[in-house]
Formats: C-alpha cells, structure tokens, sequence
C-alpha cells in the first residue's frame, strides 16, 4: 500500500509561512491533483512529499512509512517537472534507463523496463533519437518514460504540461490519464490550471495562500463549491455572483434592484438584512423562449449584452445586470448585438448563496 498521508505539514521560509499546517490523506492508487493561484504553495507542498525540501513541521509517511528525514532516492518516488531535463547528449534508450543504471541495476534488468516504458508510452520509433530530435510531447512522455522505468510508488508531476502548446496539452492530458489507468501508481500532480485539475483528478486539493481550502472530487467542487473562491477558480466560465441582500425570509434584492426568490436549498438559513452574492453558473439561465426544466423554480433575468463570443456549438455572451458582469450562453443565436437586452431565466435550485462578508457558502 502506498497512500501518503500528510498531517499538520508546515512550511516556513524564514519568517514567511508558506504551508500552513495542511493535512492530506491520499490513497493507494489514487490521482490526486493540487491546483491554486500562483504562489499558493502547491509546488512547496509537493516537494516536501518528494524530499527536495525539508518540511518545518508535522509529518508525511509514504506507504506507512515516515520520510520527513529520508532523502529523495529513499522515497520510491518519480517526479517529473515541466522542464523535462532529458539529457541532451542521450539517445531516448539511453536516457529511459540512466536512472537504472545509476543504481546499478543489472542489463537485463534496465533493458525489460526501458521496453515496458517504451510500449507503455510509444516511443519504440523513438528509441534511437536525441532530445533535440524530438518533439515537445515526445520529450514530455521520455520524461514520463524515465519515471516509469524506477517503478516508484508514487509519481509526482509538477506543472508537466505547461511548457506545451494547447493541442499539445490536451493530447498530453489523455496520455496521462491513460498511464495511470495502465500503471495504476499514486499520482500527485501539481497545476493551477483548472482544466488540468477537472480531467485529471479522482480528488482535487484546492489551495490559497498556504491552506487546503476544498478537497473532493470535481464535481464535489463544481457543484458545491465551499466559498466563492471556489466557485470562480473551478468551472470554466467561472461562477457568476451578483451582490445582493436578503430583504425577507423570500427574497433576496440584487445589486441594481431585481428581487429574486431566496432559493429553495438556503429558505430558513438567511437572515433578513443580511449581504450576500448569489451565485450560479452560465448553464443555469435559459434563454427566453427556450424550453424550461419541468418543475423547477426559476426567475427571470434581464441581461444587458456587451460581447459575444461564438465557440461553435454555442456562444458565450459577456452580460451586464446592473454593473455586474454575468456570462451566459446561447445555442445557435440569432445575431446579438452588444447592447441589446435579452430575456433569460435563471435556475433558482441551482444557484448558491454565499455571505457577504466571510465569502463562505450557505448551506
Ligand atoms: P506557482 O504556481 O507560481 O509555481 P505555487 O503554488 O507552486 O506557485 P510555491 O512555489 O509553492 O507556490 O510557493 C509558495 C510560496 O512560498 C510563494 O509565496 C513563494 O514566493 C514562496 N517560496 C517558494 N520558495 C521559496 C524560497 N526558496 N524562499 C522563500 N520563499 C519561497
């Protein structure tokens, strides 16, 4: 078994804290991914968990084991980072198996892994080439071949795809996901790319400023978000929230004056006076005219277009309620032109309260 289990990890560099006495509890096999804004802690976090820094409080075991003072190699841990590192004066075969060959592993031993990485990853045509003959997601899956080849327990990847263009990154996702589906090890993976994190993740560990501040699956943080942060950093377009203040027990007034019904989830847990955002996602209005959910309690809303931009299928239209920007989408549009006000209903069981002043949800 292999879980990693960190309890109360803190890290400080000098007087600035970086890691805030997290705790994480990752399971055997299970691809776990730590995504936040720049500078969250995500990368110290993750090479605490790899040895390269030392932790200034609290412990990490590896399969039971506590590593806090294990260097790197002890770990049976593979990292790969976003500068792959290859070795330029090595063919792929050469470097697949210098890991293994510096532990002295036999011949016979480090050509059996060399193959299985190869095949694993389709490098085969490859074998013989120097990284400069390569491409970038062909570099990228040597380096993931060179994790591979050291059977680690665990792999730690930091950032492995920002280095790549987006169609590179979206096929380099799929081969990721497919290793672990093969390979089946622990995966922590670091990104604060929200996409990256959704696709990827069985749990996403979401942090800010050195804390955890949600951990659960994708969906967990899409459809429950616990803040707003969460709501607008989770959720590709993020979150609409609105100002608005809760004049009853039944309604709520939005910034610029709409009264909307208090949705049905958070009726008896709002006070009246009290500052709140309503939140909901751009897939919860319904346009004018279109057919609505059966049963479902909905309002209407008066967008006030001000861009629009066509994704194909359906264009995302840049709205205005009162000086509050909202995002909503339409199918297949007539032409809209900015400026123009539109009809839509918004799905009130859909939609999150959060209060005002400590931005948490209410639930
Ligand atoms: P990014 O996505 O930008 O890489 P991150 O979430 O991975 O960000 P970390 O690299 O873990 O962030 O850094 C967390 C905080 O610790 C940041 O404020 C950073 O400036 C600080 N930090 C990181 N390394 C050091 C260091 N060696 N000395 C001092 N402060 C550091």
């Amino acid at each position: 078994m292999t879980e990693v289990c960190l309890s109360n990890v803190v890290k400080d560099y000098g007087k600035f804290r970086a890691v805030h006495g997290i705790d994480l509890s990752i399971q055997d096999g299970e691809f776990v991914v730590l995504v936040g804004p720049s500078g969250c802690g995500k990368s110290t976090t993750l090479r605490m968990i790899a040895g390269l820094e030392d932790i200034s409080g609290g412990e990490i075991t590896i399969g039971g084991r506590v590593v806090n003072d294990l260097p790197p190699r002890e770990r049976n841990i593979s990292m790969v980072f976003q500068n792959y590192a290859l070795y330029p004066h090595m063919t792929v075969r050469e470097n697949l198996g210098f890991s293994l060959k510096i532990a002295k592993a036999d011949a016979a031993r480090i050509g059996a892994a060399v193959k299985e990485a190869a095949e694993i990853l389709g490098l085969n045509e490859l074998m013989d080439r120097k990284p400069s003959e390569l491409s970038g997601g062909q570099r990228q899956r040597v380096a993931m071949g060179r994790a591979i080849v050291r059977h680690p327990d665990v792999f730690l990847f930091d950032e492995p795809l920002s280095n790549l263009d987006a169609k590179l990154r979206t096929q380099m996702r799929v081969e990721i996901k497919k290793l672990h589906q093969r390979v089946g090890n622990t995966i922590i993976y670091v990104t604060h790319d929200q996409v990256e994190a959704m696709t990827l993740a069985d749990r996403i560990v979401l942090m800010r400023d050195g804390h955890i501040v949600q951990v659960g699956t994708p969906l967990d943080l899409f459809n429950a978000p616990v803040s707003t942060f969460v709501a607008t950093f989770i959720g590709s377009p993020p979150m609409n929230l609105i100002d608005g203040r809760v004049t009853d027990a039944d309604t709520i007034s939005l910034a610029g004056g709409p009264a909307v019904p208090v949705p049905v989830g958070v009726r008896g847990l709002v006070k009246s006076g009290q500052k709140i955002q309503l939140g909901f996602r751009a897939d919860n209005l319904m346009p004018d005219g279109h057919s609505v959910q059966e049963g479902g309690e909905m309002t209407a809303l008066d967008l006030t277009v001000t861009l629009t931009e066509p994704l194909g299928t359906e264009t995302l239209l840049f709205t205005e309620v009162a000086g509050t920007e909202v995002q909503a989408k339409m199918l297949n549009p007539r032409p809209v032109r900015p400026g123009e006000t539109l009809k839509f209903h918004l799905m009130l069981d859909k939609c999150h309260v959060f209060d005002a002043a400590s931005s948490e949800a209410i639930r």
